[in-house]
């Protein structure tokens, strides 16, 4: 097994996350990255994000459509190979043991090396943002499938060959400990989140998500990041970064 760096590419992955446009948000540079140096991944969209519009335009049932269109799409640009929708109602996500057990035959099935997901234990950003209800419940529910629950032989047989995740990658997190190096990956980035021209509409994702990943790289510990990533020059630090924290689970 390669060694866990700001390098690292896992031969496997899987996000799992509450709406259509989630892991493009949040995680989209570095699928991106990954899956160009030939990381086979798989998105889990647990919800249809069939509330997530204040246009009167949308039916639930049109929107689902809608997203779910965009998703493929922006998982086309991201070079994602497969896109599981889970298909549960937006807004009403809650962490039960049904969607616990639908996320542990997701990873049985995919077997992949790593997962990624949200911060269950992230309510508050800054002062401007309230986490949605539904993140925290993905976030919960991915980090139990993926541990205990998908390892142990003896729970749930009937959904799959037990299996062992590498290490779990927490995005959207206030205790960071791994930045990804995203310079060469964000116009893919800005390219997938296009796609969702029901959640953007005419806005240009460019500047908000540059501002964003700059924001990253002033607020990460960058002789951390430069000492990981193994740049040789100090005077060109990366520009754009993607911040995690990565939970390691087996060597
Ligand atoms: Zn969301």
């Amino acid at each position: 097994m390669p060694k866990f760096d700001a390098d690292y590419v896992p031969s496997s992955a899987m996000t799992i996350f509450a709406h259509p446009d989630d892991a493009e948000f949040l995680v989209s540079g570095t699928i991106a990255g990954w899956t160009r140096a030939g990381c086979e991944v798989t998105f889990v969209v647990i919800t249809s994000g069939n509330v997530g519009t204040h246009e009167e335009k949308f039916t639930r049932e049109a929107l689902t459509r809608a997203r779910k269109a965009e998703q493929e799409a922006a998982a086309r640009v991201l070079g994602v190979k497969n896109v599981v929708f889970l298909e549960y109602d937006d807004c009403e996500l809650v962490p039960t043991l049904d969607l616990r057990r639908r996320l542990v035959r997701e990873i049985r099935k995919y077997r992949p090396e790593v997962v990624i997901c949200g911060d269950p234990q992230a309510w508050f950003f800054e002062d401007y943002y309230i986490n949605h209800p539904d993140h925290r419940a993905a976030a919960v529910s991915a980090i139990e499938a993926v541990f205990p629950c998908a390892e142990m032989e003896l729970l749930w047989p009937e959904e799959g060959a037990a299996h062992e995740v590498r290490a779990v990658y927490v995005c959207a997190t206030h205790s960071p400990n791994t930045w990804i190096d995203i310079t060469g990956t964000i116009d893919t980035k800005i390219e997938s989140l296009r796609a969702y021209g029901s959640q953007v509409g005419g806005w240009d994702p460019s500047e908000k998500i540059r501002e964003r990943a700059a924001r990253e790289t002033k607020r990460a510990n960058l002789e951390q990041v430069e000492a990981e990533s193994g740049i040789p020059d100090p005077h060109s630090p990366p520009v754009y970064l993607e911040a995690f924290r990565v939970m390691k689970l087996k060597e």
